[in-house]
């Protein structure tokens, strides 16, 4: 069991930042308003995450760390219209199987919480105590029990840099939530919840590329597109400034990239990739979602119409602004 367990965990869990990122995903699933992200030496030793959220019931607990343990999903007909982040029921127990684990939950209904401590998949602790409402993961040690797995961890900054570019992505994609960000005792991002999309660029990215933005505000019997386009005249050398979200979710899509460029193409001086940051809504019935394990690469019924219309509604933005 111990080795199924660990080969699934591979696919979930390469490195901090997949931790990360499922953690900040459950977090999400589970409603919380604000989630704090702590993690020190790139993650490899240390990452804290809180969350105000629902909080874990105490009879399930235990349940949530099993293999294919999801609360999301209840009928075959759930598994059409996920709107969650999560529905595998995999993270938990991946982590679990090759990190020191502990898990501090409590619901609002009840009293007192639960700290549950879970190593390498076996069980440490469980015992109730006081705790605030939500949730807080403590995951140490990555890798500890799979050496072979922790070569392939790059240095503590460059898994840190991994943690920060998900992180941002994360704050970017869901406004309305309170993030902070903490490495080695130093914040590094805070963004207040406000819903500012603005402020949250300002925070992450700074001045320069905030006080250049064309808003993007467009919309068809596809889709709905808002957000900001970066000015054609700052263009970038890679692909790592096309933010794009769909249905709230922070995706990578050459389509979509290419689109995007596409629409710019005119606009730049050279061949090169510009910044945006948009936040595409469609019907969930027109994006497959769960293509990729990570879930990032999306498929859609009718690509190209995406594609033409996504493509016109950029450069008709471009267009219409003054001495670009
Ligand atoms: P999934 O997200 O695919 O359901 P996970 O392994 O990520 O599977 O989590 C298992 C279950 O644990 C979730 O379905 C959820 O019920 C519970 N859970 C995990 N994290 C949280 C959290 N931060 N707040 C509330 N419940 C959580
Ligand atoms: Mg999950």
């Amino acid at each position: 069991k111990d080795t199924i367990d660990q080969i699934a965990a591979g696919e979930v869990v390469e490195r901090p930042a997949s931790i990360v990122k499922e953690l900040i995903e459950n977090a999400i699933d589970a409603a919380a308003s604000a989630v704090t992200v702590e993690i020190r030496e790139g993650g490899i030793s240390f990452i804290r995450i809180t969350d105000n959220g629902s909080g874990i019931p105490k009879d399930q607990v235990r349940l949530a760390f099993c293999r294919h343990a999801t609360s999301k999903i209840r009928s075959a007909a759930d598994l059409f219209d996920i709107s969650s982040l999560g529905f595998r029921g995999e993270a938990l127990s991946s982590i679990a199987a090759v990190a020191q684990v502990e898990l501090i939950t409590k619901i609002s209904e009840d009293l007192t919480g639960i700290r549950y401590v879970i190593e390498g998949g076996e069980e440490r602790s469980f015992e109730e105590i006081g705790a605030p409402n939500g949730t807080t993961f403590l995951i140490r040690n990555l890798f500890y029990n799979t050496p072979a797995r922790a070569k392939f961890l790059k240095s503590a900054l460059g898994e840190s840099n991994a943690v920060s570019a998900y992180v941002e992505q994360m704050a970017l994609s869901n406004p309305g939530i309170s993030f902070k960000y903490m490495v080695n005792g130093q914040t590094k991002l805070h963004t207040s919840g406000s819903l500012n999309i603005k402020e949250l660029v300002y925070h992450i990215y700074g001045r320069e590329i905030t006080k250049e933005l064309i808003e993007i505000d467009s919309s068809s019997d596809l889709m709905e597109v808002h957000g900001f386009l970066g000015r054609p005249a700052i263009s970038r050398g890679n692909r790592n400034f096309e933010h794009c979200y769909v249905n709230g979710r922070y995706v990578k899509s050459k389509l979509l990239s290419k689109a995007i460029e596409e629409g710019y193409q005119g606009f730049m001086m050279q061949h090169k990739y510009p910044f945006t940051l948009i936040y595409i809504n469609m019907d969930k019935s027109k994006v497959d979602v769960n293509v990729h394990p990570a879930k990032m690469e999306l498929r859609f019924s009718n690509q190209e119409e995406i594609f033409n219309q996504l493509v016109k509604m950029i450069a008709e933005t471009l267009k219409g602004r003054e001495g670009i």
